[in-house]
């Protein structure tokens, strides 16, 4: 069984929940969608245990650590620039440091595996496009998408779960019992975010892949503790710990 998370967000508390519940699910590997750091207080213990991940693609705040934030509001830049120290730190284990500036280095923006594409945004702009559910009114931008899907694409980057498919539909996982068969048609699937979800639901949200059956999961964590450890960092700004408890 694989697990495929996206946008972590240095949060550990929920990552090692979703890591738990995924084990306990007969989940022997992981695929990560990308944004491993940024916003969250855990950037450097999120980067060590992604590095145990079969796969992990390059998301858009993991680029901006590497190099500089563009295109970024005030709060995600500063976050950044934090999150970059806090990758460097401690300096008295400069190996780690560098072990961990490697890895982000050495991350794909597009993977492929059979009929399976992983991205973190869409395969049109692998890690700046947002495929929202109300894009499926936009008749234009989801042919333009689904023209360079093979068969099976997922994602992250939005923080909403769902099902994109043809003609253009969007299903969130409550609508379809929070299971999905692929069944061969051109299907974008949306996995959720680890470590911030923003579609009002403030658990982890991850999905369980067995090559066929997509399966979501939502897992409760102490997003609280998680707020906590924003708030005692200036950089970090405090409405990134209040939107955990909504999942807004
Ligand atoms: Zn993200």
């Amino acid at each position: 069984m694989i697990a495929i998370l996206s946008d972590i967000h240095s949060n550990l508390e929920a990552l090692q929940a979703v890591l738990k519940d995924a084990a306990a699910q007969g989940v022997d590997m992981y695929y990560c969608l990308g944004d491993v750091v940024g916003y969250g207080p855990n950037p450097r213990e999120c980067l060590e245990q992604a590095m145990g991940f079969a796969i992990t693609i390059l998301g858009n705040h993991d680029q901006a650590a590497l190099f500089d934030p563009k295109d970024f509001n005030p709060t995600a830049e500063r976050a950044t620039y934090w999150t970059r120290d806090q990758i460097d730190a401690p300096v008295r284990n400069r190996q780690a440091a560098d072990r961990r500036w490697e890895f982000l280095s050495e991350l794909p923006t597009t993977h492929r595996i059979g009929d399976v594409q992983l991205v973190h945004g869409s395969p049109a702009n692998p890690l700046h496009e947002y495929v929202f559910p109300e894009d499926v009114y936009n008749q234009r931008k989801m042919d333009r998408i689904f023209g360079l899907i093979k068969r099976y694409c997922f994602v992250g980057h939005t923080h909403v779960p769902g099902v994109f498919t043809e003609p253009h539909a969007f299903y969130s996982p409550d609508e379809i019992d929070h299971t999905y068969e692929l069944d061969g048609r051109k299907t974008l699937c949306n996995v959720g975010s680890v470590g911030q979800p923003r579609d009002g639901d403030r658990r982890a949200c991850y999905v369980l892949f067995d090559g066929k059956t997509v399966r979501f999961r939502r897992v409760e964590y102490d997003c609280d503790a998680t707020a906590q450890k924003i708030y005692a960092f200036p950089d970090l700004d405090r409405f990134l710990g209040d939107r955990l408890r909504t999942g807004r």
